[in-house]
């Protein structure tokens, strides 16, 4: 059963935690912070470097790297971890199910 729990209820457990995080205002924790180089807001997502950058940033360092609006990343990352968590859900229930019908056997 160890093995059980490591492999289908941590990854649920890790997605349940993200979508905590997800709901502490991520708008208002992110405009908070400030590119260090640039003192603009975090406003876009830099998927080459998995990091929040300043559309400044775009323009110079990051210049020709896979960009996409912050907004556009988060929906696509919440659409991903709810499929997860779905998809948990589905091996567990399968899980149940064929316990049960190894006992009655
Ligand atoms: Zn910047
Ligand atoms: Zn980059």
């Amino acid at each position: 059963m160890a093995s059980f729990f490591q492999t289908h209820l941590q990854p649920h457990c890790e997605g349940a935690a993200w979508k905590d995080y997800q709901l502490t205002d991520p708008d208002r924790n992110i405009k908070e912070k400030l590119c260090a180089q640039h003192q603009k807001s975090l406003e876009i997502y830099c998927r080459t470097d998995d990091m929040c950058i300043s559309a400044k940033c775009v323009a110079t360092e990051h210049n020709g790297h896979k960009i996409v609006e912050l907004e556009t990343e988060r929906e696509e990352k919440q659409i991903s971890v709810k499929n997860e968590v779905q998809e948990n859900e589905k091996n567990f229930t399968g899980l149940i199910w064929c316990i049960k019908e190894t006992r009655r056997n």
